[in-house]
């Protein structure tokens, strides 16, 4: 389509990077495509990292496709093992340990790190996070001996693993500093239901504490609570949170706010430059979720091959994979005004907040109540779109 000398090149192979590239290339067959990546670039879905053990499936389990494979079906030169070090903007290069890539435009889908909580203590090899296929493996090895895993942080990803992991017949303990689950994403009565829904399957919680410290303890962990409660276990699971990763764009000189900051065309403050994905600010939204970066995805292939796009995001509720009571919510921004309607019955809660002028700005939807199309369906065509 376009006569170009330098390529295109995408840093990260997740889920953005990877998609961008299958969207560019159902717009343009030849164009000059590099991407650029510092693990091996196996594709594979990152949500399905917390349903491992459900679905019994080691990391290799869960790849989806290898690298020669993304290479073949993306037409596509895809450089693994290769970590951008720097990017010289008036010079359009990159360097990869010592070489030097020219860029026609650079897309940055870098993804997001784990927030490693600074703990006390002698046992730190012995808390593990998981945010990509290497890290799945390396938990699994370290598990596999294992009964006990403590986990840290009641959220999304701490849930899902506490349910996943019981699933996989390990015994789980949760310590999540605020009084309940999912807080900043459910209110009370939804997060009661899915703590109710876990503790069934034997998870423990321990609520309004933080962990301070974990000490090695034979071939296990003790783990210090703020109260100085003491829990003993085989290993810590880390899961309270994720930062995008923003320092190679801001030692480029972008601008940068909690993630890489972005326009609706999902260009950065140097036109040639741009960003989707976990790593993304875009228009004031950092989404670390899937459907989002699907969306920018889809516009930034058509601004990339000629058309100006705009990214639209629509209303996008996330669904929470913990089969032991399953969640539908779409989230309420903090500080918003309005209030919760709540309809429970049981672990099956519908809960919808709504605006001082009755609109729907948010739901959530637990147990049975999240398991029926109709009731997500009707609410969602009330939500505002998130970009409209
Ligand atoms: C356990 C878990 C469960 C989740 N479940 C859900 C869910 O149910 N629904 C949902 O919507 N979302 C979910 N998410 C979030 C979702 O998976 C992420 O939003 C999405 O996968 C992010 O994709 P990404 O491509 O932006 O980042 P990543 O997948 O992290 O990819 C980043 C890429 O950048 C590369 N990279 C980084 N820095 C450099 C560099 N300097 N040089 C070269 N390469 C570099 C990395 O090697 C990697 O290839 C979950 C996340 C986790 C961890």
């Amino acid at each position: 389509m376009n006569a170009r000398t330098n390529p295109i090149v995408i840093i990260g192979t997740g889920l953005a990077g990877y998609n961008l590239a299958k969207e560019i290339r159902k717009l343009d067959a030849e164009c000059p495509l590099l991407l650029l990546t510092c693990d091996d670039g196996r594709s594979y879905s990152k949500p399905m990292l917390s349903t491992g053990y459900t679905k019994n499936k080691d990391a290799d389990g869960l790849a989806m496709a290898g690298v020669e494979q993304m290479r073949a079906s993306l037409k596509a030169d895809v450089r693994t093992g290769s970590r951008v070090n720097a990017i010289d903007r008036v010079a359009k290069t990159l360097q990869v340990d010592g070489e030097s890539i020219a860029y026609e435009s650079l897309v940055l889908a870098l993804g997001a790190d784990v927030f490693r909580p600074d703990l006390g203590g002698d046992g730190g090899e012995r808390v593990l996070s998981i945010n990509d296929l290497d890290d799945y493996a390396r938990f699994r090895t370290a598990a596999a001996d294992k009964k006990k895993i403590i986990i840290i942080g009641g959220g999304l990803i701490g849930c899902e693993f506490a349910n996943d992991l019981s699933n996989g017949g390990y015994q789980v303990e949760v310590v999540e500093p605020v009084g309940r689950v999912l807080p900043s994403l459910l209110p009370e009565r939804a997060s009661e239901a899915v703590a109710n829904g876990l503790a069934a399957l034997g998870v423990i919680f321990h609520f309004g504490h933080s962990v301070k410290g974990v000490w090695k303890h034979g071939d296990g962990v003790e783990v210090e609570l703020s109260n100085g409660e003491r829990l003993a276990g085989d290993l810590v699971l880390s899961a309270i949170g994720l930062r995008p990763r923003v320092s190679l764009a801001q030692e480029a000189g972008l601008e940068v706010g909690r993630g890489v900051k972005t326009d609706r065309h999902l260009r950065t403050s140097d036109a040639s430059i741009y960003a989707l994905g976990d790593c993304a600010d875009v228009d004031g939204k950092v989404l670390l979720y899937v459907l989002p970066l699907m969306a920018a995805a889809r516009a930034l292939a058509k601004t990339l091959t000629g058309t100006d796009t705009l990214v639209q995001y629509p209303a996008m509720p996330v669904q929470i994979k913990t089969p032991a009571c399953p969640v539908v919510v779409s989230p309420v921004l903090p500080g918003t005004a309005g209030t919760w309607d709540i309809d429970a019955d049981g672990n099956d809660v519908k809960a919808v907040f709504r605006a001082p002028d009755g609109a729907v700005l948010g739901f959530a939807l637990t147990g049975a109540r999240a398991a029926n199309p109709a009731e997500k369906t009707e609410l969602i065509q009330q939500l505002p779109p998130i970009l409209g």
